[in-house]
């Protein structure tokens, strides 16, 4: 399996709302497992990240530490991505 995602697979995903915060456009696709950690190009490895959520991920290394770190530093955020946020974090709560 290609390292790299196929073009329609991105062409699909760039549609989509960014799977940690909801936010829609500026979309770019991650590797769920990163490429440097040895996930591959396969549709179950990716998902539509918005660019804000993608450098944390970089960081943070999983959506839900991402979620979580976005939480506790809140007021870093635009409204439209906190407001999004709120709905997101209720439908995560048990
Ligand atoms: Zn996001």
């Amino acid at each position: 399996m290609p390292k790299q995602f196929c073009p329609s697979l991105k062409m699909r995903l760039w549609r989509e709302p960014c799977a940690i915060c909801g936010l829609v456009g500026d979309i770019e696709i991650d590797h769920i497992i990163a490429k440097a950690d040895g996930g591959d190009g396969s549709p179950s490895n990716a998902q539509p990240l918005c660019r804000v959520c993608n450098i944390l991920k970089r960081e943070h290394k999983t959506n839900a530490a991402v979620r979580e770190w976005i939480c506790l530093n809140a007021s870093a955020f635009t409204q439209r991505q906190r407001r999004r946020l709120e709905t997101k974090r209720k439908m995560y709560r048990p």
